[in-house]
């Protein structure tokens, strides 16, 4: 699949374009410098025609990554969420990926440019799972990388801002290198951080750990999650997790808007548990799909239908 090649339409700076005629300029600034901010957001099918999960709490993230970096979105929060639901409307998707991004163009360069505009798109467009049908099933096996590592002093971590992806591609072709599907990224203090764009999770003895949030994205199906297990009556607990502690853990999986709920099988050449998606795994993952498509009317406040 081409992306440029797609059909439909694209909602960019509060205009419906041709979906081949979104184009910038190849001196825009976010492309030499990263200096952009973006969000990754799911629509799901449900009995009730789509709907978007979660949108709020998305463009509110995305407003707090541009706050972050220093920029200023030159549209409302109510403004952004109509476009999104508008987006997935005008192009018919029953399920979608929907891409908002910020980023400065074409007005200046050098990292002192001072008359920067700060242009909006939204993008949507059918995205299955993110790692395949295969994989969100079966499971994937992860590589623990040796990337440098990330640091708490640095909030940067906080904003889904696009200078921080070179670091999560650099992990993750690595790992891809090495014949395995995902990069186990660590911090500073060697523990378990997240993948190149998901949280992790691991269940020891009936129990969930995830990584404490001080240097990871507070992902949205991360704390969807941490909600849902008191639903399944599972304690989680936010904690330091080693490398060790994954090896010998009964289970473990990735959460992201994009990965959704994905098994973890393998940690480099270690089995997690029987090396099969775990019973646990397997019920959060349930109970996480009926959420997104409105199966479960207790979450439907979650829900925005377009
Ligand atoms: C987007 C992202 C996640 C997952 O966040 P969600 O809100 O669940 O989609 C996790 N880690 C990183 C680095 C991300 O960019």
């Amino acid at each position: 699949m081409i992306m440029s090649d797609l059909k439909g339409k694209i909602w960019m700076d509060g205009d419906l374009l041709e979906w081949s005629d979104a184009k910038i300029h190849v001196l825009t600034h976010t492309l030499h410098y990263g200096t952009g901010v973006f969000e990754g957001v799911r629509a799901y099918e449900t009995s009730a025609g789509p709907a978007i999960f979660r949108l709020n709490d998305h463009t509110r993230r995305l407003f707090n990554s541009a706050d972050l970096i220093g920029m200023s979105i030159p549209y409302s929060f109510e403004e952004l969420n109509n476009a999104q639901a508008n987006i997935v409307r005008e192009n018919k998707l029953n399920n979608a990926y929907i891409r908002p991004m910020c980023f400065y163009g074409s007005e200046g360069m050098g990292l002192r440019a001072d008359n920067l505009k700060v242009h909006v798109c939204i993008a949507a467009w059918d995205w299955g799972s993110y790692l395949g049908d295969d994989k969100i099933t079966n499971g994937i096996k992860v590589k623990v990388t040796d990337f440098p590592k990330r640091c708490e002093k640095s909030m940067l971590h906080k904003a889904k801002a696009s200078g921080n992806y070179l670091y999560s591609m650099l992990a993750l072709k690595d790992a891809l290198n090495s014949g395995f599907d995902e990069a186990l990224i660590l911090d500073v203090d060697n523990n378990v951080n997240e993948g190149s764009g998901e949280n992790f999770f691991m269940v020891k003895d009936d129990i969930l750990y995830t990584p404490r949030d001080h240097t990871v994205l507070n992902g949205i199906t991360r704390q969807t999650i941490i909600d849902i297990s008191k639903d399944l009556d599972l304690k989680v607990f936010e904690k330091d997790i080693s490398v060790d502690d994954v090896k010998v853990a009964d289970e473990a999986f990735f959460t992201g808007t994009a990965a959704e709920v994905t098994p973890v099988i393998q940690v480099d050449q270690s089995k997690i548990g029987d090396g099969t998606t775990g019973k646990i795994t397997r019920k959060v993952q349930k109970e996480y799909f009926d959420l997104i498509r409105g199966k479960n009317t207790k979450y439907d406040h979650w829900l925005t239908r377009v």
